[in-house]
């Protein structure tokens, strides 16, 4: 646990408990160490967002928004660098006894975000990320980047027409029944 006086995830809730229907926007910025996955990460300086309205429930204190992290990680498919912002919509009670399973804490009225907000991010974090929806990725024949360089490892287009009718013509002919696939794509 960091031991900063810094909180910036904490909510002061007393106001918020006053009166059950009391809401209250929160807008709430700062660094949480430890955003990571095998895939990709929360870069160590790069401060998550918390947008949030907090409202005073019987036994507690809701929570609803959205939370905001960059990512960086590498793209599966073409190796270079993969960046990109998650917004993760979060819907959370915190109720006295709350132990971050069904519920979260509420230490004397105060409302720490902090562990919400890390395990949003958590969830949502790439494990296999892209650099874009539409990366081509590396030649499996050459390894160049297909999308700085074309290379004429692959048969020309026309060939590959002629291969997936001939095993159309294949299949036609064994009948409609056989469900074994040939994993060709
Ligand atoms: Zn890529
Ligand atoms: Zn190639």
């Amino acid at each position: 646990m960091a031991t900063t006086t810094a909180r910036p995830f904490l909510v002061h809730g007393a106001q918020l408990r006053r009166q059950v229907g009391t809401r209250w926007h929160e807008v709430r910025h700062g660094v949480i160490e430890d955003l990571a996955c095998s895939g990709s990460a929360v870069p160590e300086d790069a401060e998550v967002e918390a947008d949030v309205v907090l409202e005073s429930v019987v036994g507690g204190v809701a929570v609803a928004g959205t939370v905001r992290a960059r990512w960086v990680g590498t793209c599966r498919r073409c190796l270079e660098p993969a960046t990109d912002t998650l917004v993760v919509p979060v819907r959370e009670h915190f109720t006295e006894g709350g132990d971050g399973e069904e519920t979260y804490p509420l230490h004397d009225g105060e409302v720490d975000l902090e562990p919400m907000v890390r395990d949003a991010v958590l969830l949502e974090l790439p494990q296999a990320p892209l650099c874009r929806p539409e990366c081509l990725g590396l030649c499996p024949w050459c390894g160049v980047n297909r999308n700085e360089e074309q290379c004429t490892c692959e048969p020309p287009r026309r060939e590959r027409w002629a291969a997936l009718d001939a095993l159309k013509g294949l299949e036609g002919s064994a009948g409609t029944a056989g469900p074994e696939g040939t994993g060709r794509r």
